[in-house]
Parts: structure tokens; sequence; C-alpha cells
């Protein structure tokens, strides 16, 4: 038995101006701004479950949870993480570190930004010394900077459980 490193990326974006309140990383953000989504539109939580999906080699969200689907009409976007880190288990792979960011000219991330890190070790049951969360804006160019929308990017880090005589390391 051994166990291998293995890293993910995910990004994603939504637009503002649609119907459901902003929500970031499982925790809702009381802004007055609403994103576009079919789900809940957590644009950190679909960036993070596109980061554990290429952990595992399992494609992408929209792959899994497709936006046509009406059961999954307004979810929590916590659901589907939850149904993502079960396949991340069975897949046997462990996430150890995450390292986030969030790209938005409003609202301001940095009051909410300690709230979000603690609520991402949770959902992903790491210490919160194994999450970090970083925001930043586009000085006021593209999208981001004419308020139009917000991004998030997500790389997780862990170790895939591999059976096999190939897999020679930490043999036991
Ligand atoms: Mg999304």
């Amino acid at each position: 038995m051994s166990h291998l490193p293995r890293s993910g990326f995910g990004y994603d974006v939504h637009r503002y101006g649609g119907v459901r309140p902003l929500v970031l990383g499982g925790l809702p953000i009381n802004c007055g701004i609403c994103v576009d989504a079919h789900s809940d539109g957590d644009v950190l939580l679909h960036a993070l479950i596109d980061a554990l999906l290429g952990c595992i080699c399992a494609g992408d969200i929209g792959e899994l949870f497709p936006d046509t689907d009406p059961a999954l009409e307004n979810i929590a976007s916590g659901v589907l993480l939850a149904e993502v880190l079960e396949r991340c288990r069975a897949a046997g792979f462990t996430p150890m570190h995450a390292d986030l960011t969030i790209i938005a000219e409003v609202p301001r991330i940095s009051p909410h930004r300690r709230a979000i890190t603690a609520n991402l070790a949770k959902l992903l049951r790491l210490d919160p010394s194994c999450v970090n969360v970083k925001a930043g804006s586009e000085e006021r160019l593209g999208f981001t900077g004419e308020k139009k929308g917000i991004k998030a990017y997500a790389l997780v880090s862990g170790f895939l459980r591999v059976a096999g005589k190939d897999a020679d390391h930490d043999a036991d």
C-alpha cells in the first residue's frame, strides 16, 4: 500500500444580479449582492469541488451536478461538497491542505475571511491551519473590476491510497 501525492485545481465564476443571495464557503454574506445560479451559487465551494474532483480525476462539477437538473435548483453547495468528499473517500483520497483565492471588487472579503476559513476547515474535516483563504481585486479591470461578478480559485493537495506492487513508496 502506498500513499501518492495528488493535487487538484478548481476555478469558478458567478455573475452578479441573479436571485441567490451571496454565499461564500457555505456562509451567507450579508451584503445585498445576489448571484445568478441554478444552485445556491457558492463560487468558492464550486471551485473547491472542482479541485477535489481533480485530485481523483473524476471530471468536473458541471458533469456531476448539471444545471439542468431540477432537483439541484437552489441546492446548498455544501450538500454537493459532501457528496464529492464521499467520492474522494471511496477513491482513497484524503485531502490534507486547501489554498483558495476569491477575486471580487465587491463585497470586501476581509471581514469574512476568518469565518469562511473556519467553515471550510470544518467542511473538509481539516485543522484550520491547513486551509488558507486569500482575497483580492483586479484593480477595477474586467468583469470583477466592473462589479459584474465574482470568481474563485482553489488548489487542494492530499494523498491517494494506492494498492499494488508498482506502488512501492511507504510500503505498509
Ligand atoms: Mg458555479
